[in-house]
């Protein structure tokens, strides 16, 4: 399966083995593979370093909380992170970090071909959408052309989010994050 693949790039991939070697293992993502909406966070934390999934811990408990008030399931769409390991002390992780992974991210997306992309937070949504403020386009869905390895065209939505996280720290977040997501899921369903 190509997702192996993708796994056992990333464990020989020497870029990728600072991270790694501070890390308890690799985690890549869960859900459905045939998900037509794939979320992107930045970085597994503690809980998800221990586990070895994505989004388990506090910002996982209110994302599965706006998964259901969006009438979804965690096995309906499919969480991942841009890098793949814990950061120590869960710092932010580092431009280069970002980039080593960005090949194998793009990959993933490719291979579970979703109808939308929902970045979570600032350190997916530059990936996607470099010149963008978060605070004036979160919400919104943007099209996005890419090039897929093959060399054929595709055209992805990207809608970009806060992160869970912001609303652990700032309540008022809180509405605005399921209020976009409930506006998400419905623009998605329509597609
Ligand atoms: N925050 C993230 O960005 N990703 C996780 O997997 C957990 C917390």
């Amino acid at each position: 399966m190509i997702l192996d693949e993708i796994v056992s790039n990333i464990l020989s991939d020497k870029g990728c083995a600072n991270l790694a070697a501070g890390a308890t293992q690799l985690v890549m993502g869960d859900g459905n593979l045939d998900a037509d909406i794939v979320f992107i966070g930045e970085a597994p934390g503690k809980k998800e370093d221990e586990q070895g999934l994505p989004f388990v811990g506090a910002a996982g408990k209110f994302l599965d909380e706006m998964l259901i008030e969006a009438g979804m399931k965690r096995n309906d769409v499919y969480i991942t992170n841009v890098v793949k390991y814990r950061p120590p002390n869960n710092r932010d992780p580092l431009p280069e970090e970002k980039a080593a992974f960005l090949p194998y991210l793009l990959r993933q997306l490719e291979v579970i071909s979703p109808k939308a992309i929902i970045t979570l937070g600032r350190h997916s949504m530059e990936y996607f959408l470099p010149e963008a403020k978060i605070s004036q386009i979160h919400g919104h869905a943007i099209r996005k052309k890419v090039v897929y390895h093959d060399k054929t065209e595709h055209e992805w939505l990207v809608i970009p989010l806060y992160h869970p996280a912001a609303a652990l720290y700032n309540g008022g977040m809180r509405q605005v994050l399921i209020d976009d997501f409930i506006g998400a899921a419905r623009l998605i369903r329509s597609l």
